[in-house]
């Protein structure tokens, strides 16, 4: 992966998170205060801005960027927390960044939201669609398994783990007030991820 490629992947993000945003936003006002769509496209709008005015010239930089942007822009919960999982990856980042640093760096950076959000699996967060995307990752590094399969296994883990959000009770956000009533909806943040996530897949889908 180079700069552009991962400059390639926030466009890309960003692109899905506008085009879903009223679903996003939809997730949010059934568990939640209904921001999640208009506070991630506004904070990846801002993201693209800054990658634009101040060209990066790594991986690393592009994501400490992007984090530090997420972090300053966004005003909801969701901003501090991707904010620190791209930050985290910056910093973890080892080039020449193959697959398995990439893997490396962001299973740093889903360590970083569990602590920062004190969230683990089963809480219906973000974490519950970034932790198996970061563990299919892992294991398609450890089974040697090229880059466009290893990160649409991510990608699909991701979606799956958004998707079993929809029947856990919230422990963790704004969702977790509602207790049992936060079953039977799916978690905005694991949506999101899971865009970030699929992102991920057509760039590299796209770059082979
Ligand atoms: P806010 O909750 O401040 O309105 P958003 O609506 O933008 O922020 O984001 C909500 C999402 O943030 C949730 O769906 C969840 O995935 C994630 N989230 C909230 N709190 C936590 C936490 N403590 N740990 C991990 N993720 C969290
Ligand atoms: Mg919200």
């Amino acid at each position: 992966m180079d700069a552009s490629l991962c400059v390639a992947w926030f466009e890309e993000a960003a692109r899905l998170v506008h085009r879903d945003r009223d679903r996003l936003t939809r997730l949010d006002a059934e568990i939640g205060d209904g921001d999640h769509g208009t506070n991630l496209d506004r904070g990846l709008t801002e993201v693209r801005k800054a990658l634009a005015e101040s060209p990066p010239g790594s991986p690393a930089e592009v994501l400490t960027i992007a984090g530090t942007t997420l972090i300053r822009r966004v005003g909801g919960a969701s901003g501090p927390l991707y904010g620190s999982v791209f930050r985290q990856m910056g910093k973890a980042l080892q080039s020449p960044v193959t697959l398995a640093a990439f893997s490396a760096a962001f299973e740093e950076g889903v360590v970083a939201v569990e602590r920062l959000g004190k969230a683990a699996l089963g809480d219906k967060t973000m974490v519950d669609a970034l932790a198996p995307a970061s563990r299919a990752l892992a294991l398609a590094v450890r089974d040697g398994v090229g880059v466009r399969e290893a990160v649409e296994q991510a990608a699909r883990a991701a979606a799956e783990g958004a998707e079993a959000t929809i029947p856990m009770r919230a422990r963790k956000g704004r969702a977790s007030y509602l207790g049992e009533r936060s079953v039977g909806h799916m978690d905005p943040g694991a949506a999101s991820s899971a865009l970030f996530m699929e992102a991920l897949a057509t760039v590299a889908r796209e770059a082979a």
